[in-house]
Order: C-alpha cells, then structure tokens, then sequence
C-alpha cells in the first residue's frame, strides 16, 4: 500500500482548521481509517496525571465506549505502548498475552493490531491505534506511515491533552470505580447501592437520661417485639429457600432476644435513669464482653451476633430501621461489612441483584447463602467506601470478583447485555438439558455437578447434571451452631441423594482445615493447608469420622446412590484406615439390621504424592477425583487463597498438563474410573484441554454447567489433539492458553471463556 506524504499533508492540514477537539479527532479516525482502508482507527489520550489512557475517539469501535473505556499505563496493548513508547504490531491481538478485553469496545472481531505513541517533545500524549479482521501483521510500510502521522499529530493533540478540555467533552465526569475482591457467588447483577446497616451504630450511641423511664421501657419492649418480628417473618420467608440448617441460625438469634439478661439488663437501667438507647449500649457491651472473654472459640464468636441483635433493636428504637420500607423498588445491591443471613431474609429476595461485602470470604456465611439462592457476590472487597456510594448504581460482577460503583452509561449497557445473554443463553440452554455433552466428533463427556447445600441441589438436576460429582460435606456443617448429629447428617444425606437417584452422589467425608473453618472448631495452625486437614484431621478425630460414614451409610442403604469419596489422601494408610471404619460401621448397622450395600470408595487427588502413589492405592479403591484446585496449590506451592500470588496459580501450568496426563494414564492402566471437580472444570479454556487430554467426566457448579456443555458440543476432539500436542513443548501457561484461547475465539466466545457467544443455535 502506497501512503503519498501529500495526503498526510493534507489530513493535518484539515485538521488544524478544525477548532471542536471533539470534532478534530473524529476527522482523524475516520480520515485515516479511509487513508489506510482499516476498520478501526482509535486514539487513546493521556489522563493530565498520564497515569492511564481513555479512548477519546474512535472510527469501528462501540461510539459508546469513547470516554469511558480507561487503561492504565502499562494496562492492555494500548497501556503496554504507552509504557514502553514502542509500536506494537500484532497478527492476532486477542491472543496475545498482554491483551485486556474490554467489552464495551465490542473489539472481539478483530484480530491485527497496530499501536503507536503519540509524541510531542518525547512526552506521552497518547496511542494512535488500527485494527482489522485479517490476522497478519500491519505492513513495514504501514506501520511506517502511522509513526509518522503520529509525529505530526502529537504536537496538534498535546495542545488538548495539556488543557483536558477533551475529556469533559467525552465524558461525564462520575467517579466510575473497580474494586476487586474474592469471589462469593457467581453471575452479574446490576442495581442501586443499598446499605443494609443504618449510619448511627450502636458504638456512636453517647450517655443519655431519661425523665420518663416507663415511656422509654414500653419503647425499648416495643422495638425488642418488632425484631423477634421481624425475624421469624425472615425466616419464613427464606425459610421456603434454604436448608434446615441454615434457617436453624435465626434460631441462635431468637433465644438471644429471649435472653432475660437482655430485657432485665436494659429495664433496670432504664428504672436507674438511662435512656433506652443508651441502656441498650451498655447491656449489650456487657453480654458481649462475657462472650469474647470465652476461652470456647465458638462462644467468644456469639459476641458479633449481639452486637448484630444490639444494633437491630437500636434500628427499631431510633426508627431508623425503616430501610426495607424505604428502599427503592427498583433492582437493588446490598451492600455491608458482612450482610448476615437475617439482613438477607429482609428484602424480597426477588430484588436483591447483588451483594457486596467488605470483608468476608468465598466460605463465609454469607456467600454460602447468596451461592445457594444464585445471588452473584463479591467478598473481602478492600478500599470501596459503600458509605459514600449510598444510592449509586452498582455492578456486581461475581464470575471476575469485582464490584464497579458508578458504571458508565455504556458500561451498564454493556452488563446489561452480558445478563440479558446470559438469561437468554441459560433459556436457550434449556433445549440442551436432556441432550448428551457430546463433541462434534462423537465424544462423550459426564457432567456432574458440586454441590453442598441442600438448596443446590435442584439447580443441578434443573441443569442437566448427570449426578453429583463432588458433594462438600463440610457446608453443612459450616452452617451449623456445633456438629450436627448422625440423625440430622442423615437427614441431610438422604434429602441429597434422593433428589438425585438414581444418578450417583460422590459425598465427601467432612475436608475442613485450611481456609474451610467451622465456627465451634477452631483450629489454629501457622501453616494450616499442610495441617490438619481433610482426612488426617478426621482420623484424628475418629468418632466424626465414625458418625459421619455411618449417617452416609443410612442414607445409602435408603437411596443406594452414594459413592464415598475422601478427600486430601497423602499416603495409602490412609485409605487402609478409612476403609476399615467403613467396614465397621456397616458391620455395625447390619447387628442394627440396617442391610447397607457397599458403596464404592473414591479419593480425591489432591496432594502430589496421591497421583505418585496411584498404583499402590488402586487396590483400595473404586474411582479417583482429581481436585485441580488443590492439585495446583500443592504442585506449584502456590496458596490457593493469596492474592498476592495469585498471578502464579493458574491449572495450565505446564506441570499441571504433566500431571493430568499422567494421573489419566495411571487411572486408565488400573481400570480405575476418574473424573474432575476442581473450578477447572469450570473454565471454558481449561475444559478444551482436559477434553483433548481424555477426561471424559466433569463436575462443577450448576451455574456453569449449560456454558461447559454448549463449548463442549461446539467442537471437535480431533482438531484440539494438534494444540495438545503442542502444549506439551510450552515452558509456561500463557503459552498453553494462548494455544487454546484462539478456539474460544473462533466459535465467538469470548478470550477467556466468560463469554459464550449470543447466538449459540449451533450447538
Ligand atoms: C479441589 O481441591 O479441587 C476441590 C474440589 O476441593 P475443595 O475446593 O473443596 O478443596
Ligand atoms: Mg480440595
């Protein structure tokens, strides 16, 4: 292609005439994109601080994202260009590794890629960029040609860059704010910010006297009514939605408004002359403090439940506590420290979008229950100020873990969109429910789902799951006041496997330890994922091990669907122990006259040394899961739960593709059945290789299941087996996933996999 200089001339020659910066720099986009016969042309401009770059205007791009899309310098290809000050001349941009979708852009078309500094006296004004469909490189003489239109350009746009005057032009200017957080519930919500605790809190209540000490005790028992109210009307209402366990909290909260401590504590110091508030604070300070004196973790954990009741009846008293009445009926996010189950039963459960927590983790309370009533959630999110975002528009983003406050208007459309997909691709889905997860080439892949509340279980079978692949035994009990008994364990046992007979259950023998603790159990360990954990902690603890395998058995011998399986085996005696107590417990049952067929034995490969021993406890056992969540902690000594290494925990780590293959070879030699249930499962990237590497059984969340069997219907086996082949020579993941994100691409996904494609009739 022939650039003639006189058209460059001439280009900037108009554009010096232009007075409008907004005008001007949509005669650059577009001039050039007709100069050089591409499909976009954007110029990205520095932010006066030059610490990020917004794209200020736009010939092929969303017209919406001008404004709004943002990068940080060193963020994406076009921040990478405007860190290193070098061009950047790609055949296929997505599938490079620096590359950042940004969905408002709608830039997934496009593949080349041709970036440049705008300079004006070695300053950064900003990134002149063309894109196209074709995937080879932009031409020497192109990429000669754009350098030297952005020389010309740079000095004309420094003059808008130094004054910002552009950027109120493109933008309104609404403090739209990221924050990341850890996940707590998968999917998207979009509404208005909703705090679920009023702004006087208890701690703010100063000394306060009372001239009429009867008025303010019919107040103070008033309020105390209005709570207990308040609660059991919650209860009902989330009681039709969640398990008996969980219900079984507002319990603990009840006895506590019943307490005698309570109600006396608070009279007599009202008849002593103080106010009702201020009676309140100090009865519940002191109730707290005998509490957190407590040596008994559990108990000294109840102080935070009566601060929580403290609050609601000083809610009540102040009526204050009108914040359900006066919410907007409109979509809302709920936002607090922590959101308790109670906060949660408030709200017609229908408007709740979203919730966000500022601390709090995936296994807290709270994000158990949002998982179970499919509310997306994001927990531990660090630096968000919900006070002052009261009332703004929110999006929860749940699958990414991030919350963004004050979204632009084509971001939210953006959201709205992926929802509106999303419900469509779910309903579109349905048509796939009863049909195999079978590739274009005939291969038969399982998909079985985790679950561990009993309210997940109908998402499962609504989703198509082929059994129960992975049921963690620990979330019951993490929902419970003390270890629940062999009874209510067998309650809730038989309630999982009969929702699914005769489809197989795998239940897991209880794997707390780590990151998963129980709230009555406290464990304290320096370095508590190489402690006690999983089946050592069990073991050690015979009896729960004993009461936990003999509730399954019961079950078992009612719904004869149960696999056991045990999860953190490091070693064969292990599985020895294990099974003996099986042994026992069923010999024991039998003199009951409980008849228990045996059920199959199963572990978990999670600990390197399981995959190594693998012929040696083959005997021992039935079928194997591989748990590629901590398989991957454990191979690449990377903490499954520290954000600051999180950049180094990824499941197609060369040396995960080693030992996936080799557990595969190994299960297959000893006829061994062996399936999956780690989040990898859940990544649309990851599943393309686990495919090729032949595992034909799959579990994962309800929620991804329809997404996972649509991606596996779309492709072949056959054309994956090339990219396999080339991953074993990769020294890194980027390389392995960039082997298999261009698929993803190919069939409109989008890069990673958060993103199936709006038309998915194909599959
Ligand atoms: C795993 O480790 O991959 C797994 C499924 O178990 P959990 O996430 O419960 O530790
Ligand atoms: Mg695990």
């Amino acid at each position: 292609m022939h650039h003639p200089l006189s058209t460059l001339t001439s280009l900037v020659e108009q554009i010096a005439r232009t007075q409008d910066p907004t005008a001007m720099m949509s005669t650059i986009v577009q001039r050039l994109s007709e100069l050089l016969n591409v499909e976009v042309c954007s110029i990205y401009l520095c932010t006066p601080e030059r610490d990020s770059l917004i794209l200020a205007a736009t010939q092929g791009l969303s017209p919406a994202a001008v404004g709004h899309v943002q990068l940080a310098v060193n963020e994406g290809l076009v921040g990478n260009i405007a860190g290193t000050l070098s061009a950047v001349n790609l055949a296929d941009a997505p599938a490079d590794d620096r590359f950042v979708y940004i969905p408002e852009t709608h830039e997934m078309p496009y593949h080349r890629f041709l970036g440049v500094p705008l300079l004006h006296l070695r300053k950064l004004v900003g990134v002149l960029v063309i894109q196209g469909h074709q995937r080879e490189p932009f031409s020497e003489e192109d990429e000669a040609f754009l350098i030297t239109v952005a020389s010309q350009l740079g000095s004309t746009l420094y003059q808008l860059h130094r004054d910002g005057e552009w950027m109120s032009d493109v933008q309104d200017i609404s403090p739209f704010r990221r924050y990341r957080g850890v996940k707590g519930a998968s999917g998207v919500g979009c509404g208005r910010l909703w705090l679920v605790h009023p702004q006087l809190s208890l701690a703010d209540i100063k000394p306060s006297m009372t001239s009429n000490p009867a008025q303010q005790k019919s107040d103070f028992m008033d309020a105390l009514s209005s709570v207990k109210e308040e609660l059991e009307s919650g209860s009902g209402r989330l009681g039709k939605h969640l398990p008996s366990d969980v219900s079984a909290l507002f319990h603990v909260y009840q006895l506590m408004l019943q307490s005698p401590e309570l109600s006396d504590g608070v009279k007599q110091l009202i008849t002593e002359g103080a106010s009702a508030e201020w009676a309140l604070k100090q009865t519940i300070e002191g109730m707290a403090s005998l509490f957190e004196q407590s040596d008994d973790p559990y108990m000294k954990a109840r102080s935070e439940d009566i601060y929580n009741i403290g609050q609601r009846i000083l809610n009540q008293l102040l009526e204050r506590d009108q914040q359900v009445l006066e919410a907007p009926d409109e979509p809302l996010i709920l936002g607090g420290e922590l959101i308790s189950i109670a906060d949660l039963a408030a709200f017609p459960q229908e408007r709740i979008q979203g919730l966000v927590c500022t601390s709090g983790s995936t296994l807290s309370h709270t994000a158990i229950v949002a998982n179970a009533l499919g509310i997306p959630a994001v927990m531990g999110v660090e630096g968000v100020e919900l006070e002052q975002n009261r009332g703004a528009k929110v999006i929860i983003d749940g699958n990414r873990a991030e919350c963004i406050i004050n979204p632009p208007q084509a971001l939210l459309t953006e959201y709205k969109r992926m929802i509106d997909q999303e419900n469509r691709v779910m309903r579109d889905l349905e048509r796939l429910r009863n049909m195999p997860a079978e590739t274009l080439d005939n291969v038969r892949i399982q998909l079985h789902t985790n679950t561990g509340l009993l309210a997940d279980a109908t998402p499962g079978l609504e989703r198509g799951a082929e059994g129960v692949g992975l049921y963690r035994s620990e979330i019951p009990f993490m929902v419970h006041d003390s270890f629940p008994t062999e009874q209510e364990q067998y309650r809730i046992y038989v309630n999982v496997l009969k929702a699914y007979s005769p489809l197989p259950v795998s239940m897991r023998t209880l794997d707390i330890g780590g990151d998963k603790q129980l709230p009555y159990f406290e464990i304290n360990e320096s370095n508590p994922y190489l402690g006690w954990r999983g089946i050592r902690f069990t073991l050690d603890n015979t009896q729960l091990l004993v009461t936990q395998i003999r509730a399954m058995l019961r079950a078992h011998a009612e719904c004869g669907n149960l696999k056991l399986l045990v999860p953190m085996i490091s070693r064969v005696d292990e599985i020895i122990a294990v099974r003996e107590i099986l042994d026992k417990a069923s010999e024991a049952l039998k003199r009951d006259g409980i008849e228990i067929p045996r059920p199959q034995v199963g572990m978990m490969i999670e600990v390197p040394s399981a995959m190594l021993l693998l012929p040696k406890l083959a005997q021992h056992i039935d079928f194997v899961s591989v748990g590629s969540n901590d398989l991957t902690q454990y191979l690449l000594a990377v903490d499954r739960n520290n954000p600051r290494v999180s950049n180094l925990f990824d499941n197609m780590h060369p040396a995960m593709l080693v030992a996936l293959e080799q557990i595969l070879t190994t299960c297959k030699s000893l006829g061994l059945p062996v399936s999956l249930c780690g989040e990898m499962a859940s990544d649309p990237v990851a599943v393309l290789m686990l495919i090729a590497i032949g595992y034909d059984t799959l579990s994962l969340s309800a929620y991804n299941i329809p997404k996972i069997k649509l991606l596996i219907r779309s492709v072949r086996r056959a054309d994956l087996m090339p990219l396999l082949e080339k991953a074993r020579d990769c020294t890194d993941e980027s390389q392995i996933r960039a082997l298999f994100e261009p698929v993803l691409v190919k069939l409109g996904w989008s890069k990673d996999g958060r993103q199936p494609p709006e038309d998915s009739s194909a599959a």
